[in-house]
Order: C-alpha cells, then sequence, then structure tokens
C-alpha cells in the first residue's frame, strides 16, 4: 500500500492540492511505495509566503541564538541517523551503511554552521578620514530556494540549507522527486531542534516547483545540485530573474593511474569510489586512466575478478557492497550504455546487465560493468552513465592522460595515484578540475572547505559550504559613520577624499 506524502510548511507536515502525484519506488523490490505531490503554482505561491512572514523575525534572531539551534539540530541528527538512514535506503537503494555516511557529512556542515558568529562577522575601519568609522556588515537575503538531486537526499539539502539558515534566511528545499521522504524527516527534525517554524520548508514537485521558485519575486536565491542539462537551465533561468544562482552539475571523473602506483591502493580505490552507491555519486569514478601498456594489463587483471564478485543485495543486507540503482528507467538507460560501449568497439571485460536477485526479482539490480579499451570518441566515454560502469581508457602517458582530463566537457573530480610527489603536484596544477585526489579517490572536501567543479559541472561563481557559502548566502552592506560633535565642515562639493 503506497503512502501519501506531503510538503512540510510552517512546521507541519501539509497534504498536496494540486491533485498531480508522482509514484516513489522501493528500488530494492521495484513496488510503489509512496505517492508524492507535485506543487502547482497556487501552492509554490502560498509555500513562500509562509516563509517570507518568517524570514524576519529569524534574521533578527541574535546569531548566537541561531548557532545554538545548529547546535540541537547536531544532537538531533545525531542521536535520530538511524531513523533518517532507513528512510534513504529504502527510497534510494543505497546501503544502510553508505546511507550513515552521507549522514555523517550533513552533521559535518550543521557543525560547521555551530560557529556561524565567527563565520558571519563584519569589518570595521577606525578613522578612516575626518573621523569616520566605516564597518561591513553581512545581512540575509530572505527566502532562498535549494533544488537537490536524487542521490544524496540528506547531504545536499544540507549543504546548502544549513548555511542558509545558519546565515538567517527562510529556506525551501525542493527534493528530488524519486526519494522525498528523507527530506521531509529532515524538516521534522529542525522542528525539534528548536528552528521557528516556516524557515525550513520542503516543498515536493517537478518542473512547475522549479519553475515557481526561479521566477518569483521574493526569491533572491537559488542553490542548485543535479544534472547539467537541468542546472543550465536553472542557472540561466534564475539569472534572467534577477536572482543570485549556484548551480553544481554533472560529472565524469577520472583517476589516473601512473606507473609507480600502488596497485593494491589504487584498485581499491576504483572499487570503492567506481561501484559504490552503484555509481550514483558525483564525485564516483567513471573513468581509470591507467599511464602505459603495462600498467593497463595489470589493472584489468586485477580489477576483472573484484567487479566479478561485487556483492549486489537489498540496503539491509550487511554484506552487500551496493544496492539497485534509482528507477527502472535508470537500470534501462545503464544496460542502453553498457550496448551502446560493445558497438562503438569498447572491450566489455565484466557484463553487469542480467542480474537477478532471489526474492528481488523486480528489483532494479544490475551487476558491476567494466569496459577496457575505452576512448574519448565513444558516447561511453563522453556522457556520464551514473551507474556501476567503470571504463577503462588507456594513455600513453602522463601528457596523454592530464589532456584527456582537460578535454572532457567536466570538471568535478579527478585523482591520481602515483608514489611520485612532483608527477601529483605537476598533475594537481595542470587539470581544470575543481576537487583533486591524490591517493584519495573520491576528494569531496570536508565541510569547512569548500565543494565545486569545473567547466559543465558547474555554474555560477561561488563554491558550496565553507566560508564562501556565507558569501552567497549573505548581502554585504557598508557603513559610514561620524559622529558629529561641533566638527563644522561647511557644504563640500568636491568628491570627499581623506587627503
Ligand atoms: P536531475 O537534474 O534530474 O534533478 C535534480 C533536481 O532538478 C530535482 O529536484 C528535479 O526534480 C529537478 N528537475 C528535474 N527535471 C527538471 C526540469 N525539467 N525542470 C526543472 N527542474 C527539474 O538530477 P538527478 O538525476 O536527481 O541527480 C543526478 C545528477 O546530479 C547527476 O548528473 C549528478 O552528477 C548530479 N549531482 C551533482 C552533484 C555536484 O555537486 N556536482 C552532486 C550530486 C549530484
Amino acid at each position: 500500500m503506497a503512502t501519501e506524502l506531503t510538503h512540510y510548511i510552517g512546521g507541519k507536515h501539509v497534504k498536496g492540492g494540486s491533485g498531480r502525484f508522482a509514484d516513489v519506488f522501493n528500488p530494492a523490490t521495484g513496488d510503489v511505495s509512496g505517492q508524492v505531490p507535485l506543487a502547482n503554482e497556487d501552492e509554490v505561491n502560498a509555500v513562500i509566503e509562509n516563509s517570507q512572514a518568517a524570514f524576519h523575525a529569524w534574521a533578527a534572531t541574535p546569531v548566537p541564538k541561531r548557532a545554538a539551534i545548529m547546535f540541537s539540530m547536531r544532537e538531533v541528527m545525531t542521536q535520530k541517523k538511524d531513523k533518517l538512514a532507513e528512510a534513504i535506503s529504502q527510497e534510494h537503494g543505497k546501503t544502510f551503511e553508505d546511507a550513515l555516511g552521507e549522514i555523517q557529512r550533513g552533521i559535518d556542515v550543521v557543525e560547521f554552521a555551530c560557529g556561524i558568529p565567527h563565520l558571519i562577522k563584519g569589518e570595521l575601519s577606525p578613522n578612516v578620514g575626518g573621523d569616520i568609522d566605516t564597518y561591513s556588515i553581512r545581512e540575509a537575503l530572505g527566502v532562498v530556494g535549494g533544488i537537490t538531486p536524487f542521490n544524496f537526499p540528506v547531504m545536499v539539502p544540507c549543504w546548502m540549507g544549513v548555511m542558509a539558515v545558519a546565515c538567517g534566511n527562510a529556506f525551501i528545499n525542493k527534493p528530488s522527486e524519486r526519494d522525498p521522504s528523507a527530506a521531509l524527516i529532515l524538516a521534522e527534525f529542525w522542528t525539534e531542534a528548536g528552528l521557528p517554524d516556516g524557515i525550513w520548508n520542503v516543498l515536493n514537485g517537478d518542473k512547475v516547483a522549479v519553475d515557481g521558485l526561479l521566477t518569483h519575486l521574493n526569491v533572491p536565491a537559488i542553490s542548485f545540485v543535479g544534472s547539467t542539462k537541468i542546472g543550465e537551465y536553472v542557472y540561466q533561468t534564475g539569472n534572467a530573474h534577477n536572482k543570485r544562482v549556484q548551480s553544481f552539475c554533472g560529472a565524469k571523473n577520472h583517476m589516473i593511474v601512473m606507473p609507480d602506483a600502488n596497485m593494491d591502493q589504487a584498485v581499491d580505490a576504483l572499487m570503492g569510489a567506481g561501484y559504490g552507491s552503484a555509481g550514483e555519486r558525483c564525485m564516483a569514478i567513471s573513468v581509470a586512466v591507467p599511464v602505459g601498456e603495462g600498467t593497463a594489463d595489470e589493472l584489468v587483471k586485477r580489477l576483472k575478478p573484484r567487479v566479478q564478485g561485487l556483492k549486489i543485495g537489498p540496503y539491509n543486507d550487511p554484506e552487500a557492497d551496493m544496492g539497485p540503482v534509482i528507477t527502472g528507467e535508470a537500470k534501462d538507460r545503464i544496460e542502453g550504455f553498457i550496448t551502446q560501449g560493445t558497438k562503438e568497439g569498447a572491450d566489455l571485460v565484466v557484463d553487469g546487465r542480467g542480474v537477478s536477485l532471489q526474492g528481488y526479482e523486480e528489483g532494479f539490480f544490475l551487476g558491476g560493468s567494466l569496459f577496457d579499451r575505452v576512448t574519448p570518441e565513444m558516447e561511453i566515454y563522453k556522457q556520464e552513465i551514473f551507474g556501476p560502469v567503470l571504463s577503462v581508457a588507456r594513455a600513453r602517458d602522463f601528457d596523454q592522460a592530464v589532456t584527456m582530463v582537460n578535454d572532457h566537457e567536466y570538471g568535478n573530480g579527478v585523482a591520481i595515484f602515483t608514489q611520485d610527489g612532483d608527477a601529483a603536484r605537476a598533475f594537481s596544477s595542470k587539470v581544470d578540475v575543481g576537487m583533486i585526489g591524490v591517493n584519495v579517490p573520491i576528494p569531496v572536501p570536508m565541510a569547512f572547505h569548500h565543494f565545486g567543479g569545473s567547466k559543465r559541472s558547474k555554474f555560477g561563481d561561488s563554491q558550496m559550504h565553507g566560508p564562501q557559502s556565507v558569501h552567497f548566502f549573505t548581502k554585504m552592506k557598508t557603513v559610514s559613520a561620524r559622529w558629529p560633535s561641533g566638527i563644522k565642515d561647511g557644504a563640500q562639493f568636491t568628491m570627499p577624499t581623506n587627503r
């Protein structure tokens, strides 16, 4: 029996009123587990009004009190993380341990936001001239929208929303319609942590909800995470409506394996980063680039049995390395890429199609796939497959490996495995990629650093979390003040200077 899901507005669950719903699946069984309401324009306007009404009091709340709520949210999330992980795994399909890992990365942002009194501090220059003091302060923007993808239903709303509300804004999360339940639970947690009603609302929906946020006069900023096609649209539409927009998008992350790399470490790294979460991570490694034929032969020889041995299972199987992919449609699309790769002439070393799990025959499971001799002209190289498919694209030498990375349309993450500091240093400076790992396969920065890609993996010039997020979610005001105790300047008609 499918549960009817809700929106979360003003501190409570609110039933959808549009009459439009989308199916939410349990990807392990293929069953429809829920029906998520898809907001209409009136509902979009109503949630923005609710957030707007709550905003001013929250923005005026002393910053230590806002920080105190961040501290309580940390406790609520930590104590109730299993409930959240269960909701993630049931609708996303990732393993329970992986869901807990995602939640921890969300808690990391809450911990960073506990320092908001320090992060949001202004600047003051006394006596810049004629007894004038100048100070700059950062103020909240208002109601900000956060449009989030299916693959991290808790971590990504935390990346953006936690910093938005810590800065004094009201946040509206528009989660993915494929796994919206965790976002609703996260909103309940905020209420429990003492966040005033209306400061963290959840509006469920599709393009109608997104367009409503993107075009509304009272939404000055939008943070988006998702595919490049939609992210570019969000960026351009938001800009055309005079909004501040940051948009974090698709990826094709390479891992260079140099001839001197520690092969055991490189193979372990590729297994976890290529197949963890069924390859549905924006920082997954989807292309291994061994340098030299000898390195390539050795790598493929070692990867093959490991990929064949991957354990696939439902989220609550503690033995499972990875779960199903998100939908039947995603499974068909990934299988289509595998077929295309064989037609394009790549060597399919391990074929993950056609997996059937006893008791879960209708689930959206795929085994791990491994391609060798993939070249940059192939579609399986150019496109983000977003599934458990790793391509090996052989490079002649270091320079060719760097060229492959730089010629790719995406530039989210990249890694190099080597024991040569010189090569690693040259690599880090030559590649046009936002996040670089040296013997680290998934270099997702901690919350106190910045997350963000390059090229068509990101639109907009600001990064996610870290101190820059305070800039994104606030506007600066600069005051020049003088207290004229008996000073008589007379009228001054020339440009004031301090000389
Ligand atoms: P998606 O682009 O399909 O959806 C993202 C959001 O956009 C969802 O909330 C969805 O409802 C909304 N949306 C979908 N179609 C829309 C339309 N036509 N108009 C307006 N809004 C629309 O992405 P996804 O499949 O949920 O997530 C996977 C993608 O996200 C991958 O490309 C992955 O690389 C990317 N991603 C990037 C990062 C990053 O930080 N760079 C992080 C996570 C995921």
